[in-house]
């Protein structure tokens, strides 16, 4: 996205400079032919004004001439025919320069210079020709001859040219000035346009610069949420990997869920193994309205569908049957692991402009969160597989070791105590053989869960051997744990046993109390003495509560008995 944008960048870039370069060069070409033309324009206008001077001294020039002339056949000193000579000379100069000149001028209609030096050459022909006159014929026949008017004729003919050339030059002068002006005022409008044009060219760069670095700074934010989310929900997937219990796996749900959508409350629905229905198993920034506690999948038609559902407005859309009335956007992602939906994740959001982003975000979520969450799933099921008796779902032998073997660390550290109960089922053997095996089955059953319902979250019940169960009562002194098993023993009496095959009369059971450190340095020797004094109870009849002080007193009494017998 960032390289799409520095792309797009230098593209406007590289065409706002292009455009600059090519106004720039345009302008100046331009500026360049305006300068020359003016350049041109000043040039003829020097040129006519050398022009009008070299006709005003060409005429000058033939009216000396013909004064000398007329001085040397009046007086016939010949300083004045040598003067005649001399302008004559400087007269056919001039008009050579005069001719030069006229080549370098643009071409008039009338032609004016041409006849100018046409007639100044007829009359310096006229003058030549009366010189030689004087000459071969004498001063007194060339005297009358200048009485004529003809030179006079051509004279004005030739300051009438003179004039004529004058007049038009000076329009010619006055035009191309004035075309000069113009071109240097035009000259001034270009700059000035190419001024406006490169500015704004610029403020245009500017613009395109800016708007693209906003852009991109933009972009960088936005890569660097993505970024930050995607670490966020790569740290959550190994973090759910690394839970070791389903509960611990729900916390951290809910800490990371309430991180990585603030803006929405949720709840994580968890598909129960019978498949038929779908419990809350934590839920976050609840506010007023809670979610439901439980489900069933045709409630809900991202699971019915398989597929994300989103609900922008409750009134117009499809809306689950788990929604309350009160909800607002809303979206819900089925959790699936290798095709099987294991769960629902429903998410409720206050602003439904952030649907989208929400959407975006769980849907890069919840594939890791689903692999995780499915594995915590399978992990706790072969755990609680390995700890638990699969019959009466108590804890077993293997698991009662280790929590015992904790206990007894504890106690040691704290000097406290800890009790075990052991306890059998009376004739059990009899129930099987009168009521079947099935009927055992379901004394054992409904034993264990009374055992388990009458002590405290923290105690361990454990189903030790067949009919054979411990409670491991943690820090519970002698007293107290004999103070429950005398409970035990008498609710037991009362215990109602449902059967499916037959009804089946009460039953009783004997039970055996020992305790930390009282009993036994170990927690084995502990166990031992629980054991003995609960066959003290078989041996006292059944359905008693022995403790190991009674156990004790016994195996004294039968110490004093040996040795006296002796
Ligand atoms: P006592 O009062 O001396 O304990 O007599 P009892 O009959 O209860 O003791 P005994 O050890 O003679 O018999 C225990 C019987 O429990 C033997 C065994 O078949 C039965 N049993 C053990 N586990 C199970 C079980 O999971 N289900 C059923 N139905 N019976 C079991
Ligand atoms: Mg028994
Ligand atoms: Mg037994």
């Amino acid at each position: 996205m960032v390289l799409r944008n520095t792309d797009t960048l230098q593209r406007s870039l590289l065409a706002i400079f292009g455009i600059t370069i090519l106004s720039i060069l345009v302008l100046t070409l331009l500026a360049y032919l305006q300068a020359r033309t003016e350049e041109q324009n000043r040039e003829l206008a020097s040129l006519g004004n050398q022009q009008i001077v070299l006709v005003q001294s060409v005429v000058r020039s033939v009216v000396q001439a013909e004064a000398s002339q007329r001085a040397y056949f009046l007086s016939g000193d010949p300083i004045y025919q040598e003067e005649v000579q001399a302008t004559v000379t400087k007269l056919n100069d001039e008009m050579a320069r005069l001719e030069r000149l006229d080549s370098f001028l643009p071409v008039t209609p009338f032609n004016h210079t041409a006849r100018l030096l046409e007639l100044v050459s007829m009359r310096v022909a006229q003058l030549e020709s009366k010189l030689a006159m004087s000459f071969e014929e004498g001063l007194q026949a060339v005297r009358q001859s200048i009485q004529s008017q003809e030179g006079k004729q051509m004279m004005d003919a030739l300051r009438d040219i003179a004039q004529l050339i004058n007049e038009e030059e000076r329009r010619f002068i006055a035009q191309r000035a004035s075309m000069a002006e113009q071109n240097s005022r035009q000259r001034i409008h270009l700059l000035l346009g190419a001024a406006v044009l490169n500015l704004l060219l610029l403020s245009v760069a500017y613009r395109v610069v800016r708007k693209a670095t906003g852009r991109s700074a933009q972009l960088l934010d936005e890569v660097h949420n993505k970024t930050h989310e995607i670490a966020s929900i790569n740290e959550f997937s190994s973090n759910l990997q690394s839970c070791s219990t389903v509960s611990e796996a729900h916390e951290l749900f809910r800490h990371y869920m309430q991180r990585l959508f603030p803006e929405c409350s949720g709840a994580l629905y968890i598909m129960r193994s019978s498949r038929n229905l779908l419990h809350m198993a934590t839920s976050w920034n609840i506010g007023e309205s809670p979610f439901e506690d439980m489900m069933e999948p045709r409630d809900c038609w991202a699971l019915r569908r398989g597929k994300p559902h989103e609900i922008t407005d409750l009134a117009n859309e499809l809306s689950c049957r788990h929604l309350n009335q009160d909800s607002r956007a809303s979206l819900c992602m089925p959790l699936v692991s290798q095709s099987e939906t294991i769960g629902m994740l429903h998410l409720r959001i206050e602003d439904s402009e952030l649907l989208p982003v929400v959407r975006e975000r769980s849907d890069a979520m919840v594939h890791h969160i689903s692999a995780a969450l499915s594995g915590i799933f399978l992990r706790e099921a072969l755990r609680e597989h390995s700890i638990r008796d699969p019959m009466t779902q108590l804890f077993n032998r293997r698991y009662l070791e280790e929590s015992i073997a904790r206990e007894l660390i504890r106690a040691r550290r704290s000097g406290g105590s800890f009790s075990v109960v052991m306890t059998d089922i009376d004739h059990f053997k009899s129930f099987n053989d009168n009521y079947g095996h099935q009927a055992g089955d379901a004394v054992i059953k409904a034993f264990a869960s009374h055992l388990q319902s009458h002590v405290r979250g923290e105690d361990v019940v454990c189903r030790y051997g067949g009919e054979e169960f411990l409670i491991l009562l943690t820090g519970a002194t002698h007293e107290q744990a004999l103070e429950r098993a005398e409970l035990l023993c008498r609710s037991t009496q009362k215990l109602e046993i449902d059967s499916a095959v037959t009804s089946i009369p009460s039953i009783t059971a004997s039970w055996g109390v020992a305790t930390f450190p009282e009993h036994g340095e170990s927690w084995e020797g502990v166990i031992s003495t629980a054991d003995a004094a609960l066959y003290l109870s078989k041996r006292h009849g059944r359905n008693r509560v022995s403790s190991a002080i009674e156990l004790t007193k016994v195996t004294e009494k039968n110490n004093s008995e040996v040795d006296s017998n002796q």
